[in-house]
């Protein structure tokens, strides 16, 4: 039977809460199914490691990572360190030491969840997000010069390299083409920024090619918000570098219902290192420790992380089984207006798990 070798890594806030939620739902989805195992190990990583060890890991972490089928990741975030520190200590050092250069982030409202779109139907919402994960304005490429005196220069370069551009672009093609409607949006903001953005642009029109059959137009980052807001049902694949995908996937969250809801991939497509999946949202700390964190991101990442696997019945199950739930108003957190527990969330998707096996 096979095995697949995950490593959690729960990091800071209520990662700590649905992470474990997560892994009790992975080890259903195998038990239930029995075709395949999972092995987990955990990486007590992140604020607390810091304040012990002085980094958010491991110098050698990267090397327990790299033997691994995938990653379930929290959070990193803590009040007490500053978030640049958090941020590239752990989560980014994972994004870029493992190449993970696709960051996938699929949306729609499932059923039950009342998003705040009024005017179209939950149906017309219905994306995928692609985001390049590895580079751009989070290059980390920049500095201070004259720190604290009224001569204060800093920089952040968004670094862009053709290569990495390309296969950021190939991959959200290759996407859009396995998808329905096999429509791509370039995001792009190549009218101000006029070097980097505009390769962006060159290069999508020359990747276009070798899709012929994905219809794919070109958007502005800021209309792109507006289309998301005005006319959802004219989007599907979307592809925006670094930060302005960013920014796009939690506006496109919060339309989705709540932050509290959505997954992510961080994917290298050549499966040369372990891609690694995660709830969108955040360490929380306004809610930690109070058992009332929504674990459905951490679910549906594990819904990810099984397709990645090429365990597609698994991850059919998986995804019926958070909708059946979501359905149920008794069963939403109170991010969603309700008063479950992360627990009680957790069980109920257990026991549709194996209900629907
Ligand atoms: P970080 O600094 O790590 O990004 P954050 O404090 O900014 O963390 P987020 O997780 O980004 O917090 O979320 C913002 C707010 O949304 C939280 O303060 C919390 O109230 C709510 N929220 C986020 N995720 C969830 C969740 N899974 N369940 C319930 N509420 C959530
Ligand atoms: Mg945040």
């Amino acid at each position: 039977m096979k095995a697949y070798r995950i490593a959690t890594i729960p990091g800071d806030g209520i990662g700590k809460e649905v992470i474990p939620a997560a892994r009790r739902v992975l080890q259903e989805m195998a038990l239930s199914d029995g075709s395949f195992n999972v092995e987990f190990e955990n990486f007590d990583w992140g604020g607390d490691y810091f304040r012990e060890h002085g980094a958010m890991m491991p110098a050698d972490g990267l090397d327990a990572l790299r033997g691994k089928d995938a990653i379930l990741f929290g959070s990193a975030g803590d009040p007490h360190i500053p978030d640049h520190v958090t941020l590239w200590g752990l989560r980014l050092k994972i994004c870029q030491g493992l190449d993970q250069y696709a960051n996938v982030r699929p949306t729609r409202i499932l059923p039950g969840i009342d998003g705040p779109l009024k005017r179209c139907a939950p149906e017309d919402l219905n994306w995928v997000i692609v985001r390049e994960n590895t580079e751009g304005e989070y290059s980390g490429v920049g500095g201070r010069m004259h720190q604290g005196h009224p001569i204060e220069v800093a920089t952040d370069l968004s670094l862009m390299t053709r290569a990495g551009v390309e296969r950021i672009h190939r991959y959200a093609f290759r996407l859009a083409q396995s998808r329905p409607r096999k429509l791509l949006t370039v995001i792009t903001k190549s009218n101000a920024q006029r070097h980097a953005m505009v390769m962006w642009d060159e290069i999508a029109a020359e990747v276009a090619k070798e899709f012929p059959d994905v219809s794919w137009d070109k958007e502005l980052v800021d209309a792109a918000t507006a289309r998301m807001v005005n006319r959802p049902a004219s989007l599907d694949t979307i592809v925006a570098t670094n930060l302005h995908a960013d920014i796009l996937s939690d506006l496109a969250a919060a339309l989705a219902g709540s932050l509290g809801i959505a997954p992510t991939g961080n994917i290298n497509p050549e499966r040369l290192y372990p891609s690694m999946f995660e709830p969108i949202h955040g360490s929380a700390f306004d809610i930690m420790g109070q058992g009332i964190a929504n674990p459905v991101g951490s679910f549906w990442s594990v819904v990810l992380l099984l397709e990645h696997l090429g365990e597609k019945s698994a991850a059919d199950r998986l995804m019926k089984a958070i909708e059946h739930v979501t359905a149920n108003p008794a069963l939403h957190t109170r991010d969603l207006g309700g008063t479950a527990t992360t627990a009680e969330v957790t069980e109920a998707v257990c026991a549709q798990v194996s209900s629907l096996a």
